[in-house]
């Protein structure tokens, strides 16, 4: 099978023709179909998230079927269209697993860093952690449910009531997630880049009542934001938006330092957190949440084969929406 991988920071990706991997127990093979492209992937290649599996596949918001089955395994059949998420393998022992709270196992495993994902024809997956993916979406469309949709869920469960919710970094997450806000009757204000004047456009589209730089102040006071932009000087800047008792939630597993700012921003108990990884929970609400709202993904798609262009596409926010591979059926 071909497949993509990453060698080392600094380094091209490259394809390879590789051997098929063999599912082990409790685990399913699957034929790639799409994979979504996310912030993360390009933190790992340009060497900002500590030790990755090398050589690796990148990419974890993989959509396949299933080809072929390891022992043991009960949830899913051959032919079954599923998707695999961030997190790949929880210890189940540790503290935060008994606590409910696997998304921040001290063992856990992430695929497309410590484990293969989903850059490739084919990957395998450990059943436990993949989910079906709900009817109605194309390949391409369920991908990006599969990291920016769920894990931008997670951040917006946190931000809590919010009535007036601002979103500062309008890509993959955040057009998902204005979709599902408008639809809870939240009011969503969007930030982009200084004079992105096309995505504050798409903010407007999906239904944001304000959109613009993230330079400027909102209309009014807002009573949560979530940062997607890895932008560490957006926090203070998000949190002067914020009115008393306001929250910012940071969503991405990785940010440029942060600023020192006057305590008087987080005065008037504003907090400030971070969202990490997912649990399977998370996933289970938000794939049943999504074709409920209906969420519509908007993607543009590349072939496997020019994946280090997908990622570059994603660095320079050239795409709106999601960015997506696409794996064309080995035969
Ligand atoms: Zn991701
Ligand atoms: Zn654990």
């Amino acid at each position: 099978m071909r497949a993509i991988f990453f060698t080392g920071v600094g380094q091209p990706l490259v394809e390879l023709e590789v051997e098929r991997p063999e599912p082990g127990p409790g685990c399913v093979r699957l034929a790639v179909h799409a994979c979504g492209v996310c912030r993360t992937d390009l933190h790992i290649v340009d060497g900002e998230l500590g030790a990755p599996k090398l050589p690796l596949v990148l990419g974890h918001q993989i959509v396949g079927r299933v080809g072929a089955l390891g022992s043991s395994v009960s949830r899913f059949e051959v032919g079954e269209r599923v998707g695999v998420p961030w997190l790949g393998w929880t210890c189940g022992r540790c503290r935060h697993c008994l606590g409910g709270h696997e998304n921040l196992c001290d063992h856990a495993r992430f695929t497309g860093y410590d484990l293969d994902g989903g850059f490739a024809e084919e990957t395998v997956a450990d059943e436990r952690y993949c989910f079906p993916i709900p009817e109605g979406y194309p390949d391409a469309q369920a991908a990006p449910l599969l990291c920016a949709g769920l894990i931008g869920y997670r951040a917006y469960a946190l931000a809590g009531d919010a009535a007036r919710l601002g979103l500062y970094g309008f890509g993959a997450a955040a057009h998902i997630l204005c979709q599902v806000a408008r639809a809870e009757g939240r009011r969503v204000f969007a930030f982009t880049r200084p004079g992105d004047a096309d995505n504050q456009a798409f903010a407007r589209e999906l239904g944001a009542e304000w959109a613009g730089g993230s330079d400027e102040e909102p209309p009014e006071e807002l009573d949560a934001a979530i940062i997607f932009a890895p932008a560490g000087d957006l926090v203070p800047i998000a949190l002067s938006a914020c009115a008393k008792g306001g929250s910012v939630v940071c969503a991405g597993i990785h940010m440029s330092d942060i600023p020192s700012f006057p305590y008087e921003l987080l005065w008037g108990e504003r907090t400030i957190r971070s969202v990490a990884n997912l649990t399977r929970r998370d996933g289970e609400a938000f794939l049943q949440r999504a074709p409920a709202v209906p969420v519509h993904t908007a993607v543009t798609v590349f072939p496997l084969s020019e994946a280090a262009t997908a990622l570059e596409a994603l660095r320079f926010g050239s795409a709106r929406g999601a960015v997506v591979v696409s794996v064309a059926p080995s035969g």
